[in-house]
């Protein structure tokens, strides 16, 4: 098979779930405290080797706040893979991913190989999801969970790689 390939990936997710953090980190290796709201979708590109390979990254960054959801399925569609953020210490958070993941499962490629990052993994004191629930809810709707910090770089990189891993190969 081709041992160079591009994947469309999109970030879903709560707005101030970290996503552009994540994607910052991955992308820039940084993180910015005060990260400004995304308006309307970001893109950036990231290549990863995994074996022999490489996977070009062309990942969309959604703004996630209700007015802009419309826009969704532009980013989501013919997308290879999505990774759905919620932030550890926030339950709404995670029900809205929890949303995101129904949206995906009735619209999006079947084929998609999806990540939920449980993402601010630095913030243990402040948790209010168990990682036993989330994992639980991954595995019963067929994506990979981790939790991730963009702040510590914890798990970020790996979400992609594995991500690039579980594509399907040309
Ligand atoms: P988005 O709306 O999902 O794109 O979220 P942002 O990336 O804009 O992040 C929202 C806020 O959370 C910003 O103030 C970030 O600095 C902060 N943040 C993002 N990721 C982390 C993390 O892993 N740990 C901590 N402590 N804060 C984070
Ligand atoms: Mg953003």
């Amino acid at each position: 098979g081709n041992k160079n390939m591009n994947a469309k990936l999109v970030l879903l997710g709560d707005v101030g779930a970290g996503k552009s953090s994540l994607v910052l980190r991955f992308v820039k290796g940084q993180f910015i405290e005060f990260q400004e709201s995304t308006i309307g979708a970001a893109f950036f590109s990231q290549t990863v080797a995994v074996n022999d390979a490489t996977v070009k990254f062309e990942i969309w960054d959604t703004a996630g706040q209700e007015r802009y959801h419309s826009l969704a399925p532009m980013y989501y569609r013919g997308a290879a893979a999505a990774i759905i953020v919620y932030d550890i210490t926030n339950q709404a958070s995670f029900d809205r991913a929890k949303k995101w993941v129904q949206e995906l499962q009735a619209q999006g490629n079947p084929n998609m190989v999806m990540a939920l990052a449980g993402n601010k993994a630095d913030l243990l004191d402040e948790r209010k999801v168990a990682a036993e629930e989330a994992e639980t809810y991954a595995q019963e709707n067929g994506l990979f969970f981790m939790e991730t910090s963009a702040k510590t770089a914890s798990n970020v990189n790996d979400v992609f790689s594995e991500i690039a891993k579980r594509l399907p190969r040309l």
